[in-house]
């Protein structure tokens, strides 16, 4: 079984990542087990963000690392919260802060059009000069009201026309299958199925 490091401590992710990859004869491991500490996120694209956390953790474990970030982009706000998602409305990060802010600009915008995007990177190695890059995007629009209680952070005002709901009225699984990070995971897969890590 060949192993491979996640750097990220969300043990949902954990175990979505580990299922989708272990018919692949890949096990996935935490950061966490090997006391990898959180890598800063210091660039303004997604994807530079996932590959220094990638990067940081294959360093520090020696070992093939995959990382993912993610996040809502609003076009009338010229995609912010963008990479700040998590924490829009400052520290500590809140979901019920960020989602007050986002109602709040958006008041008297008529254009409430946002997606989430997920990225996600593996390096074989620290030094990886060709990474395996998947990602994906999920269009929807912003309410002014929360509907639902599923999902997590902006699903309550994320709504799907398509679908009449929010994504925090969607079960858990229909949402996995067709979110940004559900997009993503299934690219990387296809990518993975294709290369030798
Ligand atoms: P991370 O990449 O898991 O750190 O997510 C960054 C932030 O983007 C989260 O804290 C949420 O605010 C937002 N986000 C990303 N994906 C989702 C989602 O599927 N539902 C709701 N919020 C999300």
């Amino acid at each position: 079984m060949q192993k491979l490091v996640i750097a990220s401590s969300n043990s949902g992710k954990l175990r979505e990542i580990g299922q989708l990859l272990q018919p692949l004869g890949i096990e996935v491991l935490p950061q966490s087990a090997f006391n990898v500490t959180e890598s800063e996120e210091p660039y303004c694209t997604f994807i530079e963000n996932a590959l220094v956390k990638a990067r940081h953790a294959s360093r520090c474990t020696g070992l093939p690392a995959l990382a993912d970030d993610s996040g809502i982009c609003v076009s009338a706000l010229n995609g912010k919260p963008g990479i700040l998602s998590a924490r829009y409305a400052g520290e500590p990060r809140s979901d019920e802060r960020n989602n007050q802010k986002l109602v709040d600009v958006l008041t008297d915008e008529a254009d409430r059009k946002a997606h989430y995007y997920c990225v996600i990177v593996l390096l074989r190695h620290p030094d990886d000069p060709q990474p395996l890059i998947a990602d994906g995007s999920w269009h929807g629009e912003i309410v002014l009201r929360p509907r639902g209680a599923g999902g997590f952070g902006y699903d309550p005002y994320f709504f799907l026309p398509d679908l009449g709901k929010t994504a925090a009225e969607l079960p858990a699984e229909q949402k996995n299958r067709i979110s940004h990070r559900g997009k993503a995971l299934a690219r990387l897969v296809e990518r993975i199925s294709e290369e030798t890590l």
